[in-house]
């Protein structure tokens, strides 16, 4: 059984209870991590808040310099947490390395550098001084979709401001929190500063999103538990960020590059068995050239081969758990049942161990399914025809989420013009690619408040005006 970390510390849980993680490619237990209590948080958070003046007042430079040791431990421990990520979420392994470590450490340093160049005392208005402060002890509480990258952007961002934090993670997939703390403990962070507390959402993320001692609570997760963090949170008047779900649309404009965009969506739909936030889980294409784009997806779809995640050439691994698998699959049927045509993959699992799902795709998915609104969180891609570009800017922006979306066109500045009338986060226009320094969050139901950059960091910032 793993430990809490707390006041830098592992000790075990005063519940003593614990949690089985299992491996969605094997089907075996591989660990197990503590069930925290309320007051397993509570005690986390009194260490925060001890801690806090102090790591307020270190010296950003100071602070720059732990996150720079931070970032040379976790690179030089790439591989084996790449490992752990493809046994705990079942990402293909080289999928694990490059985009569940690669990008957290890209996060990591960029905060180290932020760390040291941002003015945090600079600012003017009229006579007065504006300065940045410390918002108090955060509270980050995690998904399972990205198991290192969601506890970096909200600890990293929440240290470098001089915050401190009590980390969350996810019962599902847990133990790339795991490595983290391990991270900071070998880059010597003083103790308090980062506590980890694993444990269920009701009891442990409920104890720190209501505690109050917690300044800021930063969420990433489903709306629904969004929404039941964001009311906890209110009653303490709490600063809350919330990174919540998505259907995002990838609009596909009559003189685009018809191949290349069909299978870069095809490709976001299914990244990490389309278990991500941002998937553009919706292609929206002109009906002049929808036959078409269906036969390029379902070629693009075929490609994707599933299996075990340390077996070379697999592209798609298992859903993270038995309970997940069962989600997809019902939004598979239901799509069936509203009447989309099932043209690749569909709801019967590959043989086999590992929770798997086909590579799925509909055609004639028109707006309003259940398969067209919801989230589905699985590699399942709903292909939506329009007539004109008005309609295909009203289906995207047809669906309570806006957090992600891409444009395709001829030219840049038509994809560009479409792009700004989409209700949403973010937009890659024509294949640009996501850029970690970039404000990231969402529009309605998708979000409050940005993660990365300098956007990320402010979350965790007061404003001070000094009259003078
Ligand atoms: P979830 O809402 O079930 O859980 C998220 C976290 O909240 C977990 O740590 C969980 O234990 C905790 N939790 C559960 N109930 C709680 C409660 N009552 N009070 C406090 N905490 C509670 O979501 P999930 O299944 O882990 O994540 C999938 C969702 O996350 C999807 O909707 C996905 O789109 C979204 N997501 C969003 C982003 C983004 O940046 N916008 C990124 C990744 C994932």
């Amino acid at each position: 059984m793993r430990r809490l970390y707390i006041n830098g510390s592992w000790i075990p849980s005063s519940g003593g209870d614990g949690i089985d993680v299992v491996n969605p490619a094997t089907e075996q237990v591989i660990d197990r991590v503590p069930v925290g209590t309320r007051a397993d948080a509570a005690a986390a958070v009194a260490a925060a808040r001890e801690a806090f003046p102090r790591w307020a007042a270190t010296a950003p430079a100071a602070r720059a310099k732990f996150l720079t040791v931070a970032g040379e431990v976790l690179a030089a421990r790439a591989e084996r947490i790449a490992r752990v990520i493809a046994a705990d979420l079942g990402a293909p392994y080289g999928l694990a390395l490059r985009l569940h470590v690669g990008l957290p450490l890209r996060v990591l340093r960029s905060y180290a550098r932020l760390a040291a160049e941002y003015r945090f005392d600079a600012g003017r208005a009229g006579d007065a001084l504006v300065v940045r402060e410390p918002a108090g002890v955060a509270a980050a509480i995690t998904s399972w979709t990205l198991p290192l990258h969601l506890p970096v952007c909200k600890v990293a961002a929440a240290l470098a401001a001089g915050c401190t934090v009590v980390l969350k993670p996810s019962e599902v997939a847990p133990l790339a929190a795991y490595e983290l703390a391990e991270v900071l403990h070998e880059a010597g962070l003083p103790p308090g500063v980062f506590n980890l507390v694993s444990g269920s959402g009701p009891v442990v993320g409920e104890a720190l999103a209501g505690h109050p001692d917690v300044d800021v609570v930063s969420f990433t997760g489903t709306t629904a538990t969004g929404r039941r963090v964001a009311a906890l949170a209110a009653d303490s008047v709490k600063r809350v960020v919330l990174e919540l779900g998505g259907k995002s649309a990838s609009v596909i404009l009559p003189d685009a590059d018809l191949a290349a965009a069909v299978r870069a969506t095809v490709e976001s739909a299914f990244l990490n068995s389309g278990q991500t936030c941002a998937a553009w889980s919706r292609m929206l294409v002109h009906r002049d050239h929808y036959d078409e784009a269906v036969r390029l997806a379902v070629a693009a779809a075929r490609e994707h081969r599933v299996g075990d995640p340390f077996a070379a050439g697999t592209r798609i691994g298992p859903l993270v758990s038995a309970a997940h698998r069962e989600r997809v699959r019902r939004a598979i049927i239901r799509g069936e049942e509203e009447g989309a045509r099932l043209v690749c993959g569909g709801a019967e699992p590959p043989p086999g161990p590992g929770y798997h799902v086909a590579p799925t795709v509909f055609a004639g998915v028109e707006p309003g399914m259940t398969i067209e609104r919801e989230e589905i969180l699985g590699p399942v891609l709903a292909m939506i025809p329009y007539t004109t570009v008005d309609d295909a800017v009203e289906i995207a922006n047809g669906t309570p989420y806006g957090l992600s979306g891409a444009v395709w066109a001829g030219d840049r500045e038509r994809a560009l013009a479409v792009a700004r009338r989409l209700r949403t986060g973010q937009v890659h226009v024509n294949g640009g690619a996501f850029g970690h320094l970039a404000p990231f969050g969402g529009y309605r139901w998708s979000g409050v408040g940005r993660e990365l950059g300098v956007a990320g960091l402010e979350e965790y910032l007061e404003v001070k005006a000094l009259h003078l």
